[in-house]
């Protein structure tokens, strides 16, 4: 029995969750999976009743969890970057879910790409590190002291920056940090990905000849697993793998990157799908309590109106039970939501005109059938 803990949060969160349950209540009815779920509500309509994001009961009742579902948070009434810091990234460091795992393939034919070739490919991205730290300051009238205290499970780093002199104009600065135990850590999970995976190679993404230091720790942590473990590597700088992954994707299996490039890369793969709503992830911790969810957000201007995609959230759930080592059940989402696909059910975005249960429909007569 798996304990999981839904969070269908704002917007289309809900609408699209549903859709993701309906399938994982077929998979119960067919298989030996069994779930206890627990929803939780987080999100914006909380914050604007009670003023909480994501309090420490909250923090209680997930760490009993084996997964989190989570739809999608955000709210016009609620002011940019307040609902994601103070619940989706806290999550993510209260649960250290150093990997985010994002696949990106070709389906039938909705690519945006003229190119005919299939393409299947999973970004692995480190989620801890790199310049999303919260590691910046700013010295207005170049005067000033920026203590910066980066606190993390592994590590406790203390920086003091102090401007030389005031004879120069504001500046701000934003730091990058890896850290060895950090970079270990990730590398050991993309290595066992990659196995996992069946593939003896993969590609690692930076930009290590211009950023020198950050990407030269990267890097040399790279080399030393891959020299130990025989998995084959290859460095591509991000800006050919931006051209790479547009001209040639199907030429990839593994992809590493660094934090920043991976959350730039990763929007670009989602668009060549087809559509955002296609895209699932997960933010994981594999001896801990991980986190899947669609990549789209709350989508405010398509709420109510039954024209939400629910591929990605269904195909979240298909993440979800492959780190909880249901590999077949995922496989048969992911056959499911082709299947719905051959037969045009599918909403406007994707060019369709079906409603977002019927699209969770026709998945389900799919995974019930097999
Ligand atoms: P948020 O602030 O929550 O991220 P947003 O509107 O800025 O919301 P998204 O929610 O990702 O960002 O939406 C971007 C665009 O993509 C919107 O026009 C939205 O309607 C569309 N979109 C997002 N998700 C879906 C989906 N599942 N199905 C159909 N369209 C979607």
């Amino acid at each position: 029995m798996f304990k999981v803990a839904v969070i269908p949060g704002d917007g289309i969160g809900p609408e699209v969750v549903s859709e993701g349950l309906k399938v994982l209540d077929a998979l119960e009815e067919t298989s030996s999976l069994r779930m206890q779920r627990t929803e939780l509500d987080i999100g914006a309509s909380r914050y604007l009743r009670s003023g909480e994001l994501l309090t420490e009961d909250d923090v209680a009742t997930l760490t009993k969890q084996d997964a989190i579902y989570f739809g999608a948070i955000g709210d016009p009434r609620v002011p940019t970057g307040v609902l994601e810091r103070g619940i989706l990234l806290t999550m993510r460091t209260r649960f250290d879910q150093y990997v985010n795992l994002r696949p990106i393939r070709s389906w039938l034919n909705f690519s945006r790409l003229k190119n005919e070739a299939p393409f299947n490919i999973a970004f692995l991205r480190e989620n801890t590190e790199d310049f999303y730290m919260g590691a910046g300051g700013i010295f207005k009238g170049g005067e000033g002291k920026v203590p910066l205290r980066i606190k993390r499970t592994m590590y406790d780093i203390r920086i003091d920056l102090e401007a030389s002199s005031s004879d120069v104009e504001d500046f701000a600065f934003e730091v990058g940090i890896h850290s060895r135990r950090g970079l270990e850590r990730f590398a050991d999970f993309v290595m066992s990905y990659v196995n996992q995976a069946g593939l003896d190679e993969f590609t690692v993404v930076d930009k290590a000849n211009v950023c020198t230091s950050l990407y030269g720790l990267w890097r040399e942590v790279f080399r030393e697993k891959s020299e130990k473990t025989g998995v084959r590597l290859e460095f591509m700088f991000v800006d050919a793998m931006a051209m790479a992954l547009v001209r040639n994707p199907e030429r990839f299996g593994v992809v590493a990157t660094p934090n920043m490039f991976g959350d730039i890369l990763t929007d670009l793969g989602a668009e060549l799908q087809g559509s955002l709503g296609l895209s699932a992830s997960g933010n994981i911790n594999p001896s801990g309590v991980s986190m899947f969810e669609p990549v789209h957000g709350s989508a405010p201007d398509i709420v109510g109106k039954s024209k939400a995609n629910p591929f990605g959230a269904i195909l979240a759930a298909k993440l979800m039970l492959e780190h909880l080592g249901m590999v077949e059940l995922g496989k048969r989402i992911e056959s499911g939501v082709e299947s719905a696909m051959k037969k045009g059910i599918v909403t406007p975005d994707l060019g369709g005109s079906s409603t977002t249960s019927e699209v969770g429909d026709a998945v389900i007569e799919y995974v019930m059938c097999v």
